[in-house]
């Protein structure tokens, strides 16, 4: 298959931004479930979506006897209505591991179910330092933050005469950025992945290319709160997760290179399927690290939790800043271009 990722280098970024701009926290999945319809059709996969909202993309194989998968997960973290207080502040619950510090500030939408967006901002409850002494300290958490609604409103049942009930999404601002081969924003987990495996699709469809058996792409839309990969699809032998790479403390990754995971907080990945990836990062000279990720899970946990009985390991391009305001590079995201390709074609040697 084609092996000159760079150029591909503006199909993966127009594709991502697309992405990014498309809100999807943790289990809302009606805006970018057309999308990734709309992506399929374009690599001229079938198309299902599961009863768990994951999107399935299958390409065809020569041999319909067996399947392997690659996942990235569709949903980021978020927030959700949690309450309106009696002076119409509107008070929020988090979804998924959201660190609330670097969400101090950020303008953002509240998204109704009859489908209404309201601007609005994260601030904390003691937002001005010419006024409150703890401005500056008052720790960021659910309990000491609010959501400004840029609306007249002056208690709850203004609030709530905007159809802004308990239950609605919160949307933020994504600060999207491309520069010098960097992309910036909220959030890369798992976005860039995802838009990694549509270039993957790309780049078999131009080729031409016929794996040896279906390849399945999983698209879940509950990763972010743990059970994203519990069901994954029919037949598959083998799971490899895409999500970002960590970059920190004593961890070799970085945003040039592209991350092997051995294991993470829920303990060791295939140990075959890992050396598998690590011979194939070799013999291709990829820039690669082999990380244990001390603060992690992924979908091919929630896979082995939920009774799968399919091989798992897990790859993905270092993301800095993760969870805040993250940071990868091009290099990176081609050298996960690349292994993803190299698994695709060789996948058949791990049938055990
Ligand atoms: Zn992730």
């Amino acid at each position: 298959m084609i092996q000159n990722i760079v150029n591909y280098k503006n199909y993966f970024f127009d594709t991502v931004k697309k992405i990014l701009a498309t809100p999807s926290p943790t289990g809302y999945y009606e805006q970018i479930e057309p999308l990734m319809r709309a992506y399929a059709k374009e690599a001229g996969a079938k198309y299902e979506v599961n009863n768990k909202g994951s999107m399935i993309f299958t390409i065809s194989g020569k041999s319909h006897d067996r399947a392997i998968g690659l996942s990235a997960h569709c949903d980021t973290l978020g927030l959700m209505v949690r309450s309106i207080s009696a002076n119409g502040d509107i008070r929020f619950t988090c979804l998924g591991g959201v660190c609330l510090n670097n969400l101090d500030g950020e303008y953002c939408f509240i998204h109704t179910r009859e489908g209404k967006d309201y601007r609005a901002t994260v601030l904390t409850l003691s937002p001005s330092v010419h006024v409150f002494p703890d401005a500056r300290d008052r720790l960021r958490n659910e309990e000491n933050m609010y959501i400004r609604l840029d609306e007249k409103v002056h208690c709850a049942d203004d609030v709530l005469a905007l159809g802004i009930r308990a239950g609605d999404y919160v949307f933020f601002d994504t600060r999207t950025e491309v520069v010098n081969d960097f992309l910036k924003s909220r959030f890369i987990d798992d976005k860039g992945s995802v838009a990694v495996l549509l270039t993957v699709a790309k780049i078999m469809k131009d080729s031409g290319y016929v794996p040896e058996y279906d390849v399945k792409f999983m698209f879940d839309m509950f990763e972010e709160v743990g059970h994203g990969g519990a069901v994954v699809p029919e037949g598959i032998f083998a799971l490899l997760a895409l999500d970002m790479g960590c970059v920190g403390l004593d961890l070799q990754g970085n945003e040039y290179k592209v991350s092997i995971c051995a294991k993470d907080s829920g303990g060791p990945y295939d140990y075959g399927f890992t050396t598998f990836l690590i011979d194939r990062a070799k013999e291709l000279k990829l820039d690669y690290a082999v990380d244990i990720f001390p603060k992690y899970g992924s979908d091919v946990g929630a896979m082995w939790r939920g009774g799968n009985n399919v091989r798992g390991a897990l790859i993905g391009s270092g993301v800095q800043a993760s969870h805040g305001l993250e940071r990868t590079h091009f290099d990176g995201i081609a050298n996960t271009i690349k292994l993803s390709l190299a698994y695709i074609e060789r996948a058949s040697e791990l049938i055990i």
